[in-house]
């Protein structure tokens, strides 16, 4: 849901009510123009009757009008013929007349000046009907009556006509009036209707903007939420990773799990980690992950090769940005790839190429180059704090020239190899091997060469025991060999074989072949010879000197305090 649902909903409730006041306002309107056309209609309809009802006393008028004629002519002609049929017409006429006049009176309004004229008529015409009655006997003349009732049927028609004026005037006042309303209305309504429409359009654009903001300001909530939820991620797995790295026992181990949260953290990707071997100066890979197409070469390749290396920064290569390529690829290098030092301490321990080789795997190593980095730097780290540790468990257990065990290691060993021994009631075999006439190798040739044979001894030395076997300098160019659970017949055979081996060995320095080595070896065993270490010691001890006596360049056995 939008995070702004509820002022939306305030903008649909505002359109809602202004919907309604346009419903409410349209129904007035169109009840007020319906109105408007019912009292205009009624107005017509009356004022038609008014014309009719004009029209009906005009014609009634006349009608009375002509009944007059019809008497004066037929009372004249009756006069001068005598005819009885003209009396009767006129004696017709007369009753006409009366029925026109009481017709009159009921049409006219009640107490007004036309009902007055009308009583008046009526009057005239029962004065003019006893007249006409009277010209049987040629007593009156009609002549007088008949031009008073002409006089005030006049009268009537121009008050008639009066009236008729009179309505037609106030009817095309009404007819105005009633344009003037429509108008009104109309024009009021427009405005209402155009000012509610104003208010319903400038709500639909705000709407809309409204809605426009809103989903812009979705869409940057979304993207935060997408970033914080990627950073999240990254935050994670950079806390594994580095959790992994410090619980690796070595930097192997250390190097295996960088690769894989590589692997983890930029995923579509292909890559690599190479690692400076201290003893070729060069970077040699030690993992990668995906399919990587470009890998360097298999022996390792000179940190000069890699632009990251030599400019001490993490480094793109690609098309748009940078030509220049890294020459560390065996073959053609990929286009777009990401180069990145693995230093601690201002020391170079490596370097991560990440390959790049679709759209998704750029965008993804771009998104979490910072990750990258930070863990290139938590690798590098590790790495060095564990080859530190074991360059002085090294230096602390083994002799730096010879690479065999130091004195201080071989006491402690020999020790817990006699306790052992003696809980499982097995025998141990001790060796002092001594290298016969070493002195003359550095008066010969040098102390490099000295060290030189002391070295070639030692790995021979080494070589020739098994795994469990423990080789030790113990001095100068003097060994202890420690061998557990060993038979005394199996430690002779063991000593000979070793000089043997030692005597076959061919040292040559600088293309120059030195005098050929041997050496003379004394042998304890415990717990025949003695079961501290002290003790044994100093037997093996004897024993090799005695075989110094003896002529060096053999073994000698101490068998309780007897030599053999
Ligand atoms: P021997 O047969 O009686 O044992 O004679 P040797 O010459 O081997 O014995 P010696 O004790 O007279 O000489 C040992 C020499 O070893 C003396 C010393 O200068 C040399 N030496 C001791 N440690 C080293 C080392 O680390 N390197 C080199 N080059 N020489 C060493
Ligand atoms: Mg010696
Ligand atoms: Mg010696």
């Amino acid at each position: 849901m939008p995070p702004f649902s509820a002022k939306s909903f305030s903008g649909r409730r505002r359109v809602l009510w202004l919907l309604i006041v346009f419903a409410a306002t349209a129904i007035c309107l169109g009840s007020i123009v319906a109105m408007m056309i019912y009292a205009d209609a009624h107005d017509t309809v009356t004022a038609q009757n008014l014309v009719a009802h004009t029209q009906e006393v005009r014609l009634t008028l006349a009608a009375a009008s002509e009944q007059l004629d019809r008497i004066e002519l037929n009372a004249e002609l009756y006069s001068y013929v005598g005819d009885k049929g003209h009396l009767g017409a006129a004696e017709q006429a007369s009753v006409a007349l009366d029925s026109l006049a009481a017709r009159l009176k009921v049409l006219v309004v009640p107490t007004s000046e036309q009902e007055q004229e009308t009583v008046q008529l009526q009057a005239a015409a029962a004065t003019l009907a006893l007249r006409v009655d009277g010209l049987k006997n040629h007593w009156y003349s009609v002549e007088s009556d008949v031009v008073a009732c002409r006089r005030i049927l006049t009268v009537l028609q121009e008050q008639e006509g009066v009236l008729l004026e009179q309505r037609d005037a106030a009817a095309r006042r009404e007819n105005l009036n009633a344009m003037i309303r429509r108008a009104i209305v109309i024009v009021v309504g427009t405005i209402l209707i155009l000012v509610l429409f104003g208010f319903l359009i400038r709500d639909a654009v705000r709407s809309g903007h409204f809605e426009k903001r809103l989903s812009r300001t979705n869409d940057q909530l979304r993207n935060t939420v997408g970033r914080l939820e990627e950073q999240a991620f990254e935050s994670r797995l950079l806390i594994n990773a580095r959790d992994e790295v410090s619980l690796s026992v070595d930097a192997r181990q250390a190097e295996e799990c960088t690769v894989r949260y590589f692997s983890e953290l930029i995923p579509g990707t292909a890559g690599s980690l190479y690692v400076t071997n201290n003893s070729r100066q060069i970077m040699e890979s030690v993992g990668s992950w995906g399919v990587v197409r470009a890998s360097a070469p298999v022996e390792g390749f000179a940190p000069e090769c890699c632009c990251a290396l030599r400019s001490g920064r993490p480094r793109w290569r690609r098309p748009e940005q940078s030509v220049l390529h890294c020459t560390h690829f065996l073959g053609e290098p990929p286009e777009r790839y990401l180069c990145l030092p693995v230093t601690a301490h201002g020391e170079t321990l490596g370097v991560v190429t990440i390959e790049c080789q679709s759209h998704e795997a750029i965008t993804m190593t771009e998104t979490r180059e910072e990750s990258a980095i930070s863990l290139a730097e938590m690798a590098a780290m590790a790495i060095s704090g564990l080859r530190l540790r074991e360059r002085l468990e090294l230096q602390s257990i083994r002799d730096g020239m010879t690479g065999v065990f130091n004195r201080s290691f071989m006491e402690v060993a020999l020790d817990r190899e006699l306790h052992r021994s003696a809980r499982q009631q097995k025998e141990l075999a001790l060796m002092m091997v001594d290298i016969d006439h070493f002195k003359q190798f550095n008066d010969t040739f040098g102390h490099e060469a000295g060290d030189l044979v002391l070295r070639l001894v030692a790995d021979s030395l080494r070589q020739g025991v098994r795994t469990e076997d423990i080789v030790c300098r113990f001095g100068g160019e003097e060994f202890v060999i420690i061998l557990p659970e060993m038979t005394p017949d199996s430690a002779v055979e063991r000593a000979e074989a070793l000089r043997q081996q030692v005597k076959q060995l061919a040292p040559r320095f600088r293309g120059q072949p030195l005098r050929q080595v041997t050496i003379s070896i004394g042998l304890a065993l415990a717990p025949q010879n003695g079961e501290g270490a002290e003790e044994l010691l100093r037997c093996a001890d004897r024993a090799m000197y005695t075989a110094k006596h003896r002529g060096r360049n053999q073994v000698v056995q101490i068998d309780s305090g007897i030599l053999a």
